[in-house]
């Protein structure tokens, strides 16, 4: 393995009082940080690649501590449909991304609208044979309520003529044949299939996001069988090149800490409640825009702490998803009950007596920065009162809260610039009002950077996330120092290159 001299300013992380601790050079030797200061070219000697900075400066890889891979892959291979006025556009457009993929790759796209289509009809499997012959195709309407799919997508999916429609959907028919037109369950028939045709490639493009935006470890939550098997076979053929942490679905059949190279099976991850958005978020006083409702509970106490014994016997770690405060409330119920740590996923209304039960039993909380600036509604969801202890980062970090920060990508940008941004800004640039109720929650650049690098791989105890001597060598070259930049600049940080392990594993031109 090749030695590197890193020419440059290096972050290497931040010191017991969250100063960043900076260097003037680094070196690189067999895959980990050997040296960190002055003249790393003459410490590493004649033979080493030299890794010129210039401009910009080198960061710890960051951990996206909350992620969904393959979905994060479909969401990216998706063709967006939105505004296509024909037909005819429709088909050029599928065959033009039918031949980027190549012959017998899945097409998918979503967000036609046939009220806008000049032909004045729905699209058929007769129209998408035409564009694209070789390849299954399923293209989802702007409502998600019905798609359409060509012939091939229909065989891969086991509709045949004769196909009864399954429960709560329908395979539509015109004299007896099927059109290729599906509604309501029927489309879930063909998009499964889509994802099962290729979970392996949907795996490498948002792997290929990932290491593009700087993120060198992922924490890949709910991931089924189909996902940790393709997981696997990349891992195994030393393919993955993108550490990834994987927290199963609950259901997995015997599940246990598993370790491939690059991979590791470490969790289970389960979901509590709902979200903001839908208003199923489990909240203790209904909203305030809808006053009978008060969310749902998919978990109580009970459920969790049978799942926490479960994943403890197991050897895995639990992650709850508990975004409304009534489902904080059960979680840390369950973990009080059982004396086991778990992670929160989201935490997203935690008012100041939860906060301090948190920090009490020691709780590890995965929040996504992001959200603030995406919903934009929240204080006509909660009133300003409980608003107020919406995404309350700042209070975590008080409280000596282990705080990580994530995408839930595909729900928000795999970019971990845009999460320091929102972290940072809190929407104060788009002009939220959320931004001035709960200014003092705001954090600076170098706490949302710690919070990116730091802290998710602490809560499984490895060695990652800072560049000291001994390190997994896991950075990213920007263009220029965050931490000194303006909270409007942070969105624009450009990752230039990222290494893993030493490894380039990507760069950006
Ligand atoms: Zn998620």
């Amino acid at each position: 393995m090749r030695t590197l001299a890193v020419v440059g300013r290096v972050l290497e992380g931040f010191d017991g009082s969250g100063q960043p601790i900076w260097h003037d050079g680094m070196v690189v030797e067999e895959g980990r940080v050997a040296y960190l200061g002055p003249h790393p070219e003459e410490r590493a000697g004649p033979g080493a690649e030299v890794v010129e900075v210039g401009e910009g400066v080198v960061l710890p890889g960051f951990t996206d501590s909350h992620a969904h891979l393959a979905s994060l892959g479909l969401a990216l291979r998706t063709l967006d449909l939105r505004g296509v006025r024909s037909i005819r556009e429709l088909k050029r457009r599928v065959a033009e991304k039918a031949g980027e993929l190549g012959p017998g790759e899945w097409v998918v796209g979503r967000g036609w609208d046939q009220e806008l289509f000049e032909e004045g009809r729905w699209p058929t499997r007769w129209d998408l044979d035409e564009a694209a012959p070789g390849n299954p195709v399923v293209l989802v309407r702007v409502c998600g309520h019905a798609a359409v799919a060509n012939t091939l997508a229909l065989s891969l999916a086991g509709i045949t003529d004769s196909t009864p429609d399954p429960p709560g959907g329908s395979i539509e028919r015109a004299g007896g044949r099927v059109t290729g037109v599906l509604k309501e369950a029927a489309v879930q028939l063909v998009l499964s299939a889509a994802r099962r045709g290729g979970v392996e490639e949907l795996v490498r493009e948002a792997e290929r996001a990932m290491l593009s935006s700087g993120v060198t470890c992922v924490h890949a939550m709910s991931v089924d069988r189909e996902e940790l098997e393709a997981l696997r076979n990349l891992a195994r053929s030393g393919k993955l090149k993108l550490r990834v942490r994987a927290y199963l679905d609950p259901e997995a059949p015997e599940p246990k800490p598993e370790s491939w190279g690059t991979l590791k099976v470490v969790g289970l991850k389960v979901i509590a409640d709902g979200s903001f958005g839908a208003r199923t978020a489990a909240l203790r006083e209904p909203y305030s825009d809808d006053p009978g409702n008060a969310g749902v509970l998919l978990a109580d106490r009970g459920a969790l702490s049978r799942l926490l014994e479960k994943a403890g016997r197991a050897g895995l770690q639990l992650a709850v998803h508990a975004i409304g405060d009534r489902a904080l409330e059960e979680v840390l119920a369950a973990a009080k009950a059982s004396g086991a740590r778990l992670r929160v996923e989201h935490a997203s209304l935690a008012p100041p007596d939860l906060l301090d039960e948190l920090a009490e039993l020691g709780l590890w909380v995965s929040a996504q920065p992001r959200f603030v600036v995406s919903d934009w509604w929240i204080i006509s969801r909660l009133g300003r009162e409980r608003a107020r202890w919406a995404y309350p980062f700042k209070s975590f970090l008080e409280r000596g809260i282990s705080l990580s920060f994530s995408s839930d990508a595909p729900v928000e940008p795999c970019n971990p610039f845009e999460g320091v941004y929102a972290a940072v800004a809190r929407g104060s640039l788009e002009g939220l009002e959320i931004a001035e109720l709960t200014a003092r929650e705001a954090l600076t650049p170098a706490e949302a950077i710690r919070c990116y690098t730091e802290t998710a791989p602490k809560l499984l105890g490895e060695r990652l996330g800072r560049l000291s001597a001994g390190y997994p060598a896991d950075f990213v070259i920007v263009d220029r120092d965050p931490l000194s930049a303006p909270a409007k600049e942070l969105r624009n940080v450009r990752v230039l290159a990222t290494y893993v392990g030493g490894e380039l594993a990507i760069r950006s031109n």
